[in-house]
């Protein structure tokens, strides 16, 4: 016996997995070199020196139990400290250690986040569209509902307005991902300023916080000079989820962190219930080794302009081919609008050439595919002829 809720969530393909796998095993097939990936969001970018030598280090000079024992639940108050010191020094945030929940990734960071502000059954939270397609399965196993935005095809950035008709007297948060997974685009400090504004005034309606969770595992991958903003300058309810997956390339070592400042109203109730909720899932004690790795490695980031490359070299190759493509200016997914309208058809298509894209219809925005552009340069230099074969097609 066992739950059918959580059978029915164990076996629901994922799409970008199975596109994944399939690549695998076509690679056995036709040549390693013959099949186009970009499916997954896998940092294509080497952690930073750092990273190795914080850990050679940690492991050369430490006690094992003072590099694999556990560590407070909230993570090592070192560490929490560490943060604090480098939040303050580069974005004037105020924070304590006292403020940080050390955690197992985003994932982990938005689950507990949720847990921790849901009450009842009639809570809403609510989404944008297109979003990274966990959310939902993180607000139900809240006990949440999820109230989805429709995507602004035009600029895919937020609109206040279905923003405006979307908070009902339910809603208990609103989370936010910029730079975006899938489309790439970055908000503004004039879009955070226009946004505050609204949820300040929704939440004086309604007779409560709406919490805004800041979900920014790309926060510092940006291009161009777009802003990296520190989400509570503009609104004060607003709770970080962070994550080093992106940044530092460690998706594998499971770490990163949620922030409760102290100007959320009841931080240190919401805080305490982030606690809660750690415990209450088994988060707690995130990954020893990696607390301390990142503490060493602050400020520190992958290479970004390697990304960088690769967006132009992607976005203006297949803007030359006719391609319909969203400008990223964050991240590294180029987001492009499937030529006929159903994009699982298009990505069904492109995978008769070996090109893994991935159909967005569970990212909230039918008729559009994601492409990962963390991936070896070449290998988007190789790819371009199948591209070019796929949109003659429909020429
Ligand atoms: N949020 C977004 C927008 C993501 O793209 C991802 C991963 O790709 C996550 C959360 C989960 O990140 P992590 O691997 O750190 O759990």
């Amino acid at each position: 016996m066992a739950s059918q809720e959580m059978i029915a969530l164990g076996s629901q393909a994922s799409v970008i997995r199975d596109l994944f796998a399939y690549g695998q095993q076509q690679a056995a097939i036709v040549g390693k070199e013959n099949v186009f990936d970009f499916s997954i969001g896998n940092p294509s970018v080497p952690a930073p020196a750092c990273v190795k030598e914080s850990i050679k280090h940690l492991l050369d000079t430490r006690e094992s139990v003072a590099v694999h024992g556990y560590t407070a639940a909230a993570g090592d108050s070192a560490v929490r400290q560490g943060l604090a010191e480098y939040m303050n020094r580069t974005y004037d945030a105020g924070v304590k250690a006292d403020n940080f929940y050390m955690t197992c990734g985003a994932a982990a960071s938005l689950t507990i986040t949720l847990k921790a502000i849901v009450e009842t059954p009639d809570d809403e939270i609510v989404l944008i569209a297109p979003f990274f397609p966990e959310y939902t399965v993180f607000v139900h196993n809240a006990g949440a509902k999820e109230v989805i935005l429709p995507p602004d095809t035009e600029h895919f950035q937020l609109s206040l307005t279905a923003l405006e008709q979307a908070i009902t007297p339910h809603t208990r948060a609103v989370i936010v991902n910029s730079p975006n997974n899938p489309a790439g685009t970055v908000y503004s400090a004039d879009t955070y300023t226009k946004l505050a504004a609204l949820l300040n005034k929704k939440s004086a309606e309604i007779g409560h916080p709406i919490y805004l969770i800041s979900d920014e595992p790309y926060r510092e991958i940006v291009y161009d000079g777009a802003p990296i903003l520190y989400v509570p300058k503009f609104y004060a309810n607003t709770i970080i989820c962070y994550s080093y997956s992106k940044s530092l390339s460690l998706p594998g070592e499971r770490i990163g962190y949620i922030l409760v400042p102290d100007c959320v109203s009841d931080a240190k109730t919401v805080y305490t219930a982030v606690c809660g909720a750690g415990r209450s899932m088994g988060f707690v004690c995130a990954p020893h080794l990696f607390q301390d790795v990142i503490l060493q490695c602050l400020g520190q980031l992958s290479d970004i302009n390697l990304y960088d490359a690769n967006r132009k070299l992607l976005y203006n190759g297949l803007k030359d081919m006719g391609y319909d493509c969203v400008y990223p200016s964050g991240a590294f997914y180029l987001f492009v609008k499937s030529p006929e309208p159903d994009a699982k058809a298009f990505s069904d298509k492109a995978k008769q050439l070996n090109l893994l894209i991935v159909p967005a219809d569970s990212f909230g925005c039918p008729g559009y595919v994601r492409i990962s552009y963390c991936v070896d340069p070449d290998m988007i230099r190789r790819s371009f002829a199948a591209f070019k074969q796929l949109i003659q097609q429909y020429q």
